[in-house]
């Protein structure tokens, strides 16, 4: 990765845990989830309104509250920002690519995961991985509705 692009991905990790978009709950939520990554103290909640049944059931809102760490706090702000409008099949596809470009597998598309492709980076620093993907583990048990808080450990 080049400095100058390195660069950029900071600039949109600290925009985005400084101005977090979707913070807070939007009205009619019915799943919802609460996450917690015990290494570096990240706290993350998500309600969402699922819509529609099964695997084609799509996300028409969600929000979030949650404390800690600028990587953590951003990745909930960007994964709200892709995942709206979404279905369950979506969203589980663009984790799987999300969870590969965190583990250092970013020969793929960058351009079409947009905002996402900002924690590339991330890669390099294995404590924050689970800082990164904390809020998709989360979203991850809210799809499922069993309610169960989630933990990164
Ligand atoms: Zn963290």
């Amino acid at each position: 990765m080049s400095d100058e692009l390195r660069e950029l991905y900071q600039e949109v990790i600290l925009d985005h845990s400084k101005n977090p978009r979707n913070k807070g709950f939007p009205p009619g939520c019915n799943r919802s989830a609460d996450g917690h990554n015990p290494l570096c103290g990240d706290k993350i909640k998500l309600k969402l309104v699922l819509e529609g049944a099964g695997e084609r059931a799509n996300v028409s809102a969600i929000g979030f509250e949650g404390s800690g760490c600028a990587i953590s706090q951003a990745a909930a702000s960007t994964m709200t920002e892709a995942i709206k409008g979404k279905s369950k099949e979506e969203i589980h596809q663009l984790f799987t690519r999300f969870h590969d470009l965190v583990t250092g597998h970013y020969e793929q598309d960058l351009e079409s995961l947009g905002k996402l492709a900002v924690f590339a980076g991330v890669s390099e620093f294995p404590m924050r991985v689970k800082c990164a993907s904390l809020p998709w583990h989360t979203l991850q048990a809210a799809l499922a509705g069993d309610g169960e808080p989630v933990t990164t450990e």
